[in-house]
C-alpha cells in the first residue's frame, strides 16, 4: 500500500511499571491528537515483557488516568462505563505477554534468514567482557562470540546449555558494514554506522522477547503508520529499522519527541519534584487544564492562543509543530492554566469538585447549605490555583478561627492618630471591635449582603472619623484569624449566609476578650 493513502494509526505502548509519569501522558496525548487530527486510530498496547518490572494494578491505574483525561484508545485496552478493563480491536491481543508465540515464530524466521543467532554465552562471560571493555574505555557491546557457529556447533552448544538447565538467548545479527538512516519527522535524518550497533538480544532465555523485537513485530502487525515516542528511543530506532528490513516489512514513520526538562534543564524525573499524573489529579489540577498544559510540552500552535479544549487541540495539532529542543516543565505555568480553568468554572460545578477536598480537610459538607458552599467557592474562585488548597483557605468558614491577639492590631495605625484617639493600639482595636459588635446587633438579617455591609460599615467609619484600616483590619482578623484572606465585607456576608449574624457577633466578642 502506498504510504500517502495509508490510514493513520498511532499507538501508546507503555510498560506497566507503576505510576503514570507525566511524560507518558505527553507521549499518549501527542499520539492521540495526531491520530484524531487525521481521522486515524489510536491504539493502546501494553508492553509487559520485562517481567521483573511489572507492578500489580498499574494497568488499571493507567487506564483510569487516561479516561479521566479524555485520552480514550480506539483499539487495545480501555475502561468501560463501569470502569471495567476491556480490550477491543481486530489486531490484538494488545498485551505483549499474550503474543509470545508470534515473537518466537518470527525469531525463528530471522535465524533462518541469518539475521539472528543463538547466543550461549554465560552471564559470567558477558560480565567479564563488559568489565574488559569498560577498562579499555570502549562502549560495552557483545563481541559476537556465538555469531558464526556452524549448525553442528549450535547443536552441541544447545545440548550443553540445556543440560546445565539454561536456555540460550537469540541475538540480532547487525550488518557489519553500511549505515542505517532514520528519517525522523521531527529530528530529520539521523544516520548510524552499523558497525557501532550492538547485536542486542531479541529473545531472552525465558522465551520472552525483548522490547526491540516485540515493538517491531507489534507495530507491524498492528499496522502502525507513525511511531510517536520520546527521543530516548532514537538510538534504538536503527536496530528497529534493520529488523523491518530483515523481515522485509515497510517501516512506519518515526516521530521522536523532545524530553521533558526541569526549569534548570536537567531531565525531569521522579526524584525532582512530583511527576506522577495521578498525583496532579489528586491535588486538584483539572483534567482539561492538565491536558492543555501537557499539549504545550514540546508543541506550539505558532499562534498566541494558549487555552485549548481537547477538540481545539485535535483541530490544531500537527507533528510539524513539535520542536526538537527539550520541553521545560514549569509548574508555575500549570498553576496559571489551572487557575484560569477554575475561574471559568460555573460555581455549582466548582462546589461539586471542591466537596471531596473539603471532606479531606475534615469539613462535613453535608452540614452546610448549597448556597453557603457556593458563596465560599465564589470568594475563592479568583484565587485558587488548585482545588486542594480549598481546605486551608476556607477553614474559618467551618470552624472558629484560632489566632494570636496581636494579629488583631492594625500595624499601620499611627498611635494616637490625628483624630485625637488616644490609648494603645490594642486598646484601639478593642474599642473598634466592641463598637462593631454593637453595630451588628442592630442590623437586620436581610441587610447583610456584601454591598449593604460595605455601605453600613463605611458610613460608620465616616461618622466617627476613623481610619478605614483601624476598623476593617481587626474586623477581618476577628472573622478569619488570618493575616491574608478575602475582604471583611465579603467574608462577613458569606458567614451570614451560612452561620448567621450571631456567629459574626460571637467572633467579634471573642476577639474583644482576647484583647
Ligand atoms: N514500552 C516502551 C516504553 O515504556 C515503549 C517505547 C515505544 O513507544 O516504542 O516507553
Amino acid at each position: 500500500m502506498n504510504q500517502t493513502t495509508k490510514k493513520i494509526r498511532t499507538r501508546f505502548a507503555p510498560s506497566p511499571t507503576g505510576y503514570v509519569h507525566i511524560g507518558n501522558i505527553r507521549t499518549a496525548l501527542f499520539g492521540y491528537l495526531f491520530a484524531k487530527h487525521n481521522n486515524g486510530t489510536f491504539i493502546l498496547r501494553i508492553e509487559d515483557t520485562d517481567r521483573a518490572r511489572l507492578v500489580e494494578g498499574a494497568v488499571d491505574n493507567l487506564l483510569r488516568v487516561m479516561k479521566t483525561l479524555g485520552i480514550v484508545p480506539d483499539e487495545g485496552f480501555y475502561l468501560d462505563k463501569n470502569d471495567q478493563v476491556k480490550e477491543r480491536g481486530e489486531l490484538g491481543p494488545y498485551l505483549q505477554s499474550e503474543r509470545l508465540q508470534l515473537y518466537q515464530k518470527h525469531v525463528l524466521e530471522l535465524i533462518e534468514k541469518g539475521r539472528a543467532y543463538y547466543c550461549f554465552c554465560s552471564e559470567q562471560r558477558l560480565d567479564e567482557l563488559r568489565k574488559e571493555q569498560t577498562a579499555l574505555k570502549k562502549p560495552p557491546m557483545y563481541d559476537r562470540h556465538c555469531r558464526n557457529l556452524t549448525k553442528e556447533q549450535v547443536q552441541l552448544e544447545m545440548e550443553k546449555c540445556r543440560s546445565e538447565g539454561r536456555n540460550p538467548v537469540v541475538r540480532q545479527a547487525i550488518p557489519e558494514q553500511g549505515q542505517t538512516v532514520i528519517n525522523d519527522l521531527i529530528y530529520g535524518d539521523i544516520s548510524y554506522d552499523n558497525s557501532l550497533l550492538d547485536d542486542q538480544v531479541l529473545l531472552k532465555s525465558d522465551g520472552f522477547p525483548t522490547y526491540h523485537l516485540a515493538v517491531v513485530v507489534d507495530d507491524h502487525y498492528m499496522e502502525i503508520s507513525h511511531v510517536t515516542r520520546t527521543e530516548e528511543w532514537i538510538p534504538s530506532t536503527p536496530k528497529h529499522i534493520l529488523l523491518y528490513k530483515a523481515f522485509g516489512w515497510e517501516a512506519p514513520k518515526f516521530a521522536h519527541m523532545p524530553l521533558l526538562l526541569n526549569p534548570d534543564k536537567s531531565k525531569l524525573s521522579k526524584r525532582q519534584g512530583d511527576v506522577a499524573t495521578e498525583d496532579f489529579l489528586k491535588k486538584g489540577y483539572l483534567p482539561q487544564a492538565l491536558i492543555n498544559f501537557v499539549a504545550f510540552l514540546g508543541w506550539n500552535p505558532k499562534t498566541e492562543q494558549e487555552i485549548f479544549t481537547m477538540d481545539e487541540l485535535i483541530k490544531e495539532f500537527d507533528l510539524i509543530n513539535v520542536h526538537k529542543s527539550g520541553a521545560i516543565f514549569d509548574i508555575n505555568k500549570l498553576d496559571w492554566i489551572n487557575g484560569l480553568y477554575i475561574r471559568n468554572m460555573e460555581v455549582g460545578e466548582l462546589v461539586k469538585d471542591l466537596i471531596p477536598y473539603w471532606r479531606q480537610a475534615g469539613v462535613d459538607t453535608e452540614k452546610y447549605t448549597e448556597k453557603y458552599l457556593e458563596s465560599i467557592a465564589l470568594l475563592e474562585r479568583e484565587r485558587l490555583k488548585k482545588l486542594s488548597e480549598i481546605g486551608d483557605r476556607t477553614h474559618y468558614f467551618f470552624a472558629r478561627p484560632e489566632y494570636e491577639a496581636a494579629l488583631l492590631v492594625w500595624k499601620k495605625r499611627k498611635s494616637a492618630e490625628a483624630s485625637g484617639e488616644g490609648g494603645s493600639d490594642a486598646a484601639d482595636a478593642k474599642t473598634k471591635l466592641t463598637m462593631l459588635a454593637g453595630l451588628f446587633e442592630t442590623l437586620n438579617e436581610t441587610r447583610l449582603t456584601k454591598e449593604d455591609l460595605e455601605e453600613i460599615i463605611k458610613n460608620f467609619i465616616d461618622e466617627h472619623h476613623f481610619d478605614n484600616g483601624s476598623v476593617l483590619w481587626p474586623l477581618r482578623v476577628a472573622l478569619t484569624g488570618l493575616e491574608k484572606s478575602p475582604g471583611p465585607f465579603e467574608v462577613a456576608s458569606t458567614l451570614a449566609i451560612g452561620l448567621g449574624k450571631t456567629e459574626i457577633i460571637k467572633r467579634l466578642k471573642i476577639a474583644v476578650e482576647k484583647l
